[in-house]
């Protein structure tokens, strides 16, 4: 289980999250969502480890990892697919997965990546950013799928792509949950979202307004909340 408990933080002296409470289960999808500025790609931050919190404490299994760096998470199984995808755009597809891979088990990886995406078999060695927005999200997402990772942060990885290609991204989500790993899923696809959360996290001004399972939402409140919802 990953948990966050009282979590208060900010950038530069502004404060963002403000007591925040949120739990992931192990095998469990858990969808934070909220309106814009609301505070989720903050909380990503801070669970991955890119931003130290002000208060409150990260604990992984019981074991406290307030405060430590991405590297030290990434250690313990934790993965961030960041908003912008976060891969090397001048970097081959093949290179990509590479640098993601356990030494001497490159192979592996990429038989892995290719099981998730067959498109990124058929252009290991393209160059990334020359890809369309929906391979390069595929190839972010097999990135973090070669990792085995046990907790997937996941910042709004079908934005600006076409309803197909999101199809196969959530086919993907439940695939990478059926591995047994945790997905903490921001998204704009609250109705999507909802049908593949075992939990949810409603944020409003950096707070947590609701939390609890998919059908104990209040789709009054949600609506309120939540201005633009789909
Ligand atoms: P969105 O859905 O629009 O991405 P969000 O819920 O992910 O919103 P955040 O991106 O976490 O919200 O932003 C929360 C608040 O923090 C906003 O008021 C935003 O302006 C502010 N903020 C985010 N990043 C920074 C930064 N690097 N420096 C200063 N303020 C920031």
């Amino acid at each position: 289980m990953l948990e966050l408990r009282g979590i208060d933080a900010g950038y530069a002296g502004t404060p963002v999250l403000r007591g925040v409470d949120l739990q992931v289960p192990p095998s469990s999808v858990v969808a934070l969502l909220g309106p814009n500025g609301a505070g989720k790609t903050t909380l990503l931050r801070v669970a991955s480890g890119l931003l130290k919190p002000t208060a409150g404490r990260m604990t992984i299994d019981d074991q406290d990892v307030t405060g430590r760096s991405p590297h030290q998470l990434v250690a313990r199984g934790v993965c961030h697919v960041p908003e912008g995808r976060g891969i090397f755009p001048t970097l081959t597809v093949r290179d990509n997965l590479v640098l993601q891979s356990v030494p001497g088990r490159e192979d592996e990886a990429l038989e892995r990546a290719v099981s998730a995406f067959p498109r990124l078999g058929e252009r290991m060695e393209q160059v990334a950013r020359t890809m369309s927005g929906g391979e390069q999200q595929m190839l972010a997402l097999a990135r973090a799928y070669v990792q085995n990772p046990r907790f997937v942060l996941l910042d709004e990885v079908s934005m600006g792509l076409a309803p197909k290609v999101v199809d196969e991204i959530f086919d993907f989500l439940a695939l990478l949950a059926s591995s047994g790993a945790s997905l903490l899923l921001v998204e704009q696809y609250v109705s999507r979202a909802l049908q593949v959360a075992d939990y949810v996290f409603l944020m409003n001004r950096g707070r947590v307004a609701f939390a609890g399972e998919p059908s104990e939402l209040d789709t009054d409140l949600l609506a309120e909340q939540y201005v633009g919802a789909r």
